[in-house]
């Protein structure tokens, strides 16, 4: 059986890489170079705190609490430098509700502690908040060298068999009555396959209108500043204030995802330039101060409606959806869970609800 996995980011890798793992023949294509989609514009943090005061249903909190095990698992089969647990600081103003978000979020199981400022200075001595502002730390928590893990995958992936094609999209679907037969390219190459997964990310409504499914994808901008590259007085984890999140950043020193008003300088009247994102930042994180953006990127983010697709298509033998939001934390979820569908026919039932069925009317 062979399989055929469309878009090489933080998703795909991961699918392919698993499926390659559990010894599948596996050909991973992509249009562009692996990891420079949404999956190289993106925060990538891994949190537990407030997302488990979310109200969700139970499977996908169970979902989420397998996450780090598999980050574990998959650092020990992988390794390289890609992954940090150095923990998040949550300034209270950034999480409606926090105390019950605090108590919601350990009940289900975060480690999540609350700081006095003189131990929050001593964790990280970079940060200065107001006295009288609270401060979480989540211990289990923190972000992922997004581009460098799909470099790892992909390298373990070839190095195990795998194949990987660039440099020229999926421009069609080939399928016969029994169900998919294999995929063509933009430069008129055929592949065959007996599966097809669309892991496509933003681009995945284009590639399962190919199948004859109109999915909606909702695309949201984000914005990533990145600054300060080879200071040594940055913040060594992730800090999750009321308007940004800030992680380390190995090229650029820090990257910051900016979250209060205003978009970018290009955006109209609620323009706000990088520089005075970074000067509001700075008032918490004062060797900022004075910096200038090194670089900006606007990542997209591909939003299904009513959560993640992953599954097979009923109506079309052979054909797999894996796509969602936050895909650098579930990347590794939906890889295990979609090889378990693929390789075993088993079907997972932690995904009901999330089939792509649902848009079939
Ligand atoms: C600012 C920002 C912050 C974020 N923060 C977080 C976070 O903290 N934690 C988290 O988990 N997630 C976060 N996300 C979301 C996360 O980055 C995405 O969910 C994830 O990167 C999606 O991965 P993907 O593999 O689906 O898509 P992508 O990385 O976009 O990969 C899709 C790939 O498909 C390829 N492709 C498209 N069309 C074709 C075609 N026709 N043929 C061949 N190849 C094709 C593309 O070239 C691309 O490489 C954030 C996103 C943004 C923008």
């Amino acid at each position: 059986m062979k399989i055929a996995v469309i878009g090489a980011g933080a998703i795909g890798a991961n699918i392919a890489y698993r499926l390659k793992k559990r010894g599948a023949d596996v050909v991973l294509i992509d249009k562009s170079a692996p990891g420079t989609g949404t999956s190289g514009a993106s925060f990538s943090w891994l949190s537990s705190f407030p997302q488990l005061s979310w109200p969700e249903m139970p499977g996908r909190r169970q979902l989420r609490l397998s996450v780090n095990a598999r980050f574990d698992r998959l650092a020990e089969e992988l390794g390289g430098d890609w992954l940090d647990w150095s923990g998040t600081l949550t300034v209270a103003s950034a999480v409606p509700d926090f105390d019950k978000a605090v108590a919601l979020s350990r009940e289900a199981g975060a480690q999540v502690e609350v700081l006095s400022p003189n131990e929050v200075s001593d964790i990280e001595p970079q940060l200065r908040l107001p006295e009288d502002e609270r401060v979480a730390f989540e211990l289990r928590s923190g972000w992922v060298d997004a581009p460098a893990m799909i470099e790892q995958l992909i390298r373990v992936f070839t190095l195990s068999g795998g194949e990987l094609r660039i440099g020229s999209g999926v421009a069609a679907i080939e399928y016969r009555a029994e169900g998919v037969s294999g995929l063509v390219l933009e430069d008129g190459a055929r592949i065959g396959a007996d599966i097809v997964v669309n892991a496509a990310g933003g681009h995945a409504t284009h590639i399962a209108a190919m199948a004859g499914l109109a999915m909606p994808l909702e695309l949201v901008p984000g914005v990533m500043v990145y600054a300060g590259a080879g200071r040594p007085d940055l913040p060594q984890r992730v800090i999750n204030g009321a308007n940004w999140l800030l992680r380390p950043d190995r090229d650029h020193g820090t990257a910051i995802h900016w979250r209060g008003e205003g978009l970018t300088a290009t955006h109209g009247k609620n323009g706000i330039s990088g520089t005075d994102m970074l000067a509001d930042v700075a008032s918490a994180v004062p060797s900022l101060e004075g910096l200038e953006p090194s670089a900006m990127r606007v990542g997209i983010r591909a939003i299904p409606p009513g959560g993640p697709v992953i599954g097979f298509l009923p109506w079309l033998a052979g054909f797999y959806f894996a796509v969602s939001h936050g895909g650098i934390g579930w990347g590794p979820v939906w890889a295990d869970l979609a090889a378990r569908e693929m390789l075993d026919g088993t079907a997972a039932t932690e995904l009901d609800g999330l089939r792509p069925s649902r848009f079939y009317f």
